[in-house]
């Protein structure tokens, strides 16, 4: 039987890319330790500043938020309900379990009560892919509510950004590539954005998630069947499989890297929304052009029962 490299009890948990066993009370002080590493070496946050947590009922939110309050950090959660069926009826239950239990606040908002509609019925209104309306609404909502926070942080895993950074590369996104960062400073009104599991692999976040007893949503969103980051992350599985280590050492000396790409980033001038006020590159954002198309659809759609009614 194996044994905990740090107290020579039996050891129950195995990170095969890292080659250590340990038990379970110093997997999870293990955990927390690397993720405070993580956040100093970064400067991610102090313990003064005011942190919001996007919580989405996964496993990777909940337990950054768990962490980053036993570690003593000022934080709150937010979720959005996205109103995609089952799933979003489910993932708000994780949350308000969540809160009720770790007595976090955790403030919650509606796309129903933004839109009249949840995000799948907006994409097929506006037959825009499901994905891209939802990355622009909950970037905006996200940010509008972090207008009194200091820092804004998400889950984002390892295996999260080791697939962004293979689509990133396979397609030589240059902007992206500039932009992917642990850390993302405070620009044009933007909050600071940090990712503070961005070394911990998916299998350690899932573990620290169970042994702290954190109930979690374990399905995915339907609209992510097929997308392209699962097929990134399947193949990189496979990789690690045969070479140990090979996602971190792709990330971590892509970051080493990265400077060189940040001199090639358009640096593409921002100004408020002439509707709400929002930075954007145009002069009305995407969220309000969402708004609007939807209105003006339904204007049409208003008109049409009209004239077929006389
Ligand atoms: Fe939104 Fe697509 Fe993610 Fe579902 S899979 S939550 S629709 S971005
Ligand atoms: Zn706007």
């Amino acid at each position: 039987m194996k044994k905990c490299r740090i107290c020579g009890k039996p050891a129950e948990v195995f990170l095969i890319s890292r080659n250590l066993a340990l038990c379970r009370r110093d997997f999870v002080e293990n955990f927390e330790k690397r993720v405070e590493k993580t956040i100093n070496k970064f400067r991610m946050a102090d313990r003064g500043e005011k942190i919001l947590v996007a919580v989405s009922g996964g496993k990777d939110s909940l337990a950054l938020l768990h962490v980053l309050k036993k570690l003593g950090y000022r934080v709150t959660g937010y979720h959005i309900n996205l109103g995609i069926g089952q799933y979003s009826h489910e993932s708000l239950k994780k949350v308000l379990d969540f809160q009720k239990k770790e007595g976090i606040e955790i403030i919650i908002e509606n796309v129903k009560e933004e839109f009249g509609m949840g995000i799948g019925e907006i994409s097929k209104l506006l037959r825009q892919p499901t994905c891209s309306i939802c990355g622009t609404i909950k970037r905006y909502m996200f940010n509008r509510t972090a207008g009194s926070f200091d820092v804004i942080a998400t889950g984002h895993n390892l295996d999260d950004e080791a697939a962004t950074l293979m689509g990133n590369v396979l397609n030589w996104q240059i902007e992206y590539l500039a932009r992917q960062y642990p850390v993302l400073e405070s620009k044009n009104n933007l909050k600071k954005k940090i990712k503070p599991f961005v070394f911990m692999s998916e299998y350690e976040t899932a573990t620290y998630a169970f042994l702290e007893d954190i109930d979690y949503i374990v399905e995915e969103c339907p609209y992510a069947t097929g997308a392209k980051s699962i097929f990134y992350k399947g193949i990189l599985n496979r990789v690690e499989d045969r070479m140990r280590g090979t996602k971190i050492h792709f990330l971590s000396g892509f970051f080493k890297q990265r400077g060189r790409f940040v001199s090639q980033e358009k640096r593409t001038e921002l100004k408020p929304c002439i509707k709400c006020g929002y930075m954007t590159t145009s002069n009305i954002c995407q969220f309000c052009r969402i708004k609007e198309k939807i209105n003006n659809k339904k204007g049409g759609n208003h008109e049409r029962n009209f004239l077929q009614n006389q």
